[in-house]
């Protein structure tokens, strides 16, 4: 009879002896089950996917503001995925746009309430669209190259520009517009 002691060692003769071996061993055992898990996940998935799509729609509803934080954590971590997905999807916006009719009369008609309200402290007088064109020669004011009216891409056709913007206490008056491709002007912002 061995004591215990011999068995110990015994024991741990072998486990030296053939570590290597071991350890591979469980690692495959560890990662023919991580596959089957995940097997199992993926059909559970499959099977009830509806049920689950409409789970996480309520939690969604339930907590808009979890949400908004998980979008912009998910940004955050994905800038330069994102900017290549763009890059890839140049029509997204517009696409966007035509499938959220709703969201964007609604961002709109808050624009628009916000423009008037800025409108409302501003010295202001009426002007068009043409009158900039004719006064500033069809040139963009911002790049010093033509504006084109009927063009497809957007950024290329005119838009009014406030030099000092009405963010920044500047006038809606024509003094302090000028003529801009609708790209130079969103790409200004509210900088002066
Ligand atoms: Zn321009």
């Amino acid at each position: 009879m061995r004591t215990r002691q011999e068995k110990l060692d015994y024991l741990k003769e072998y486990r030296n002896k053939y570590s290597k071996r071991i350890s591979l061993q469980k690692k495959q055992w560890y990662q023919k089950n991580a596959t089957r898990q995940k097997e199992k996940m993926r059909k559970n998935y499959e099977d009830n996917k509806q049920a689950y799509i409409d789970r996480a729609r309520l939690w969604a509803l339930k907590n808009p503001d979890k949400v908004k934080q998980l979008k912009q954590n998910w940004q955050l971590n994905n800038k330069e995925y994102l900017k290549e997905w763009k890059k890839q999807n140049p029509n997204w916006e517009k696409e966007w746009r035509i499938n959220n009719v709703d969201k964007t009369r609604q961002y709109s008609r808050q624009s628009r309430i916000k423009r008037r309200l800025l409108l409302k402290n501003v010295a202001s007088e009426s002007y068009t669209l043409e009158q900039i064109f004719i006064r500033d020669e069809g040139m963009c004011m911002l790049c010093f190259t033509p504006v084109i009216i009927d063009i497809d891409e957007i950024k290329y056709r005119p838009s009014i520009d406030h030099v000092i913007p009405l963010s920044k206490g500047g006038d809606d008056t024509l003094k302090n517009v000028q003529l801009a491709h609708f790209g130079c002007n969103s790409r200004k912002g509210n900088r002066i």
